[in-house]
Formats: structure tokens, sequence, C-alpha cells
């Protein structure tokens, strides 16, 4: 199949198309490198640079290229960011994609998937999060990814677009060729946060919030492998050629780990000390957010393959070691 992959340089994108090229898929890159890496997109990857609310170029790369499916990874996710400035995150996340979603219309595309995220749910009311669990975002974050969630359903029953929202938990980890990985510039994720403070790297690891209502006192997280993240995202085009309509699923590897449980575990995977201090909490932080990720397997067939915490700490470990952007 050709895929047209918005946002294919950034982190979650960059590890799709490496996965799709890898089981022989034709892929097309299309990404304003606001934040991505144009390294992280290999040079024999047809690589178009613009951003998604670009009209012009979007009709005319579907003029080009007969796609498939599109895949849009392109947002704004900082959740801090988005309460600051929130008008960033409606333009980005759901002006822009509007504009990708009415593009697609005029090329007749009627496949999509789109990465959703845990956001959605807000503060979650139950201890795993399955997909009848009511969605209250707490930040302009999850709203974005919430109205693009509902935009979707309205494009299924307007115009027959077939669409998988896929909501991911904590993304983590790189693709164990060590070529790719997560490099956000500012970066705000605990895991390579954790991982710069082990190498000496970067200000330095805070543990935000250990006053929380969780067995240790710290947020737990459900940690999800970004290559499992990736081979969801193809069985979900498969999925959209046997059924009709505009699904969600969420993705994570069904248990949570505390802020305190990922140092442990990256104690032991580097063999070195993690240097952190705990400060205060950091707004628009829910306790826990662990997945249930049942119907994901059960209808996508999906299941993840590394796991295991120690082993997506390790693949970002590797990276770490040696980041090439
Ligand atoms: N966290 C932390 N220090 C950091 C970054 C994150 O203590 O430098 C905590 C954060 O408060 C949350 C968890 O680690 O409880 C995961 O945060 P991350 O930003 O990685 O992902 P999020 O859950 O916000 O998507």
């Amino acid at each position: 199949m050709k895929f047209l992959i918005c946002g294919g340089a950034g982190y979650v994108g960059s590890h799709m198309v490496r996965y799709l090229v890898e089981n022989q898929h034709e892929v097309v890159v299309y990404d304003d490198l606001s934040t991505g890496h144009r390294e992280a997109v290999g040079d024999d990857v047809p690589f178009v640079h613009g951003d998604v609310g670009d009209a012009v170029t979007l009709w005319r790369l579907f003029a080009t290229h007969k796609f498939d499916a599109v895949m849009h990874f392109c947002a704004r996710s900082l959740v801090g960011e988005s309460v600051v400035d929130p008008y960033q995150y409606y333009r980005n996340n759901v002006a822009n994609t509007l504009m990708l979603l009415a593009a697609m219309r005029e090329a007749g595309i009627q496949r999509l998937v789109f990465s959703s995220t845990a956001a959605v749910f807000g503060n979650p009311r139950s201890d795993t999060i399955d997909e009848s669990h009511p969605t209250d975002p707490i930040n302009p974050y999850g709203q974005s990814k919430l109205m693009i969630e509902r935009v979707l359903a309205d494009a299924y029953r307007a115009y027959g677009l077939r669409s998988v929202a896929l909501r991911y938990f904590n993304a983590a980890g790189a693709d164990p060729s060590g070529s790719i990985g997560e490099s956000h510039h500012p970066e705000t994720h605990l895991i390579p946060n954790l991982l710069r403070a082990v190498l000496g790297n970067g200000p330095g690891l805070k543990v935000f919030g250990d006053d929380y209502e969780t067995r240790d006192g710290t947020c737990v997280r459900d940690y999800v492998h970004v290559n499992d993240l990736a081979s969801a995202h193809l069985l979900a085009v498969e999925f959209l050629e046997e059924n009709e309509g505009a699904f969600t699923f969420n993705l994570g590897n069904g248990e949570g780990f505390s802020v305190r449980e990922v140092i442990a575990a990256a104690q032991r995977v580097t063999g070195r000390p993690v240097p952190h201090v705990i400060a205060g909490r950091r707004p628009g932080d829910p306790p826990t957010l662990v997945a249930s990720s049942l119907q994901a397997r059960q209808r996508l067939g999906w299941q993840p393959r590394i796991g295991v915490l120690d082993d997506i700490l390790g693949s970002a470990w590797r990276w770490h070691l040696q980041p090439r952007y």
C-alpha cells in the first residue's frame, strides 16, 4: 500500500515510517519540521516539507500520488504549553487537521489513522481506562484531540470517511536499531529526561509531585513502546478495509508504573544511579493513566512485542547513549 505520513519526521511518525518501509509499503513523508527531524527519515524516503494547514501543497501532493490511506501524526502535544497558549493548539491540531481532511475528501482518500491521546479522558474515574470510559479533557491539548475524534465521527456519517483514532497512553522507547529515537527541544517527557540525568546531560531530573494518591505518591503511567504503536497503525488501516465507521482504540500495555518505579527500573537497566530531586506537581497531570487495550487486541489483533518496562527503557537507553539528532 501507499501511505502519506503527516508528521513522519517526529518521534512516533518516524518509527511508523521505518515500520512501513520494513514491511515493504510505499511512503511519502509530509512534515514542517517544527518539532521533527529531517535525519529521522531515511534519505531513500520521499520527503515533502510543508504544513498540514497548507491546502495548496496538500492538493499538489494528492494530485501527484495515489495514496491508499493517510496517517496523521502532526500535532502540538505538550499539556502545559496548551494551557498557556491554547490558540496554538486549536490552530495546529484542529484547524490544520480540518484542512487535511478537506483535501483528502477532494482527493477521494477514504482511510485515515489519527494520533489521539489518553488526555481525552481527563481525570479518569477508574483504574484502567477502556473505550467506554467518559471523555472529559482537562487541558486544551486533550480538547483539541477530542474535537477531531468528534469531527471524524461526523465525517464518516456525512462523507463516508473511514477512520481509526488511536489513543496513545505514554509512548516510549526507541527502535532497537538505535538509529532513530526520541528527541524533543525542549524535552519534557519522563524517560528521556531521566536518561539524560543518568548521563549528566540536561538540567537534571525533577520528579513532579510525590503527594498523589498513588501507591508511592508519584504519578502512575502506562508506557507503550513506540514500535508497538506503529504496528497498531498498520493493523488499523487493514481493519478499515473490512470495517466502515469512525473507530477509537486505546493503546497501552495495561500496566501502570509510578515515576519512582520507572526510576528504579532505569537504575537496573543502565546499572547507574538516577540523580533526581522531588519537585512540586506539574499542572494538568492526572495521578493515574492506565489503558485497557482489550479492544485493540481483539478487534485489530494488536499484540505489543516490547511490553516489559525494562525492555522499553533498554531501547531508549541505546538511543540516548548515541543520539543522532
Ligand atoms: N515527569 C516527571 N519529571 C519529568 C517529566 C515527567 O516527574 O521531567 C512525570 C510527569 O509528572 C508524569 C509522568 O512523569 O507523571 C509522565 O510524564 P510525561 O511528560 O513523560 O508524559 P505525560 O504523562 O505527560 O504524557
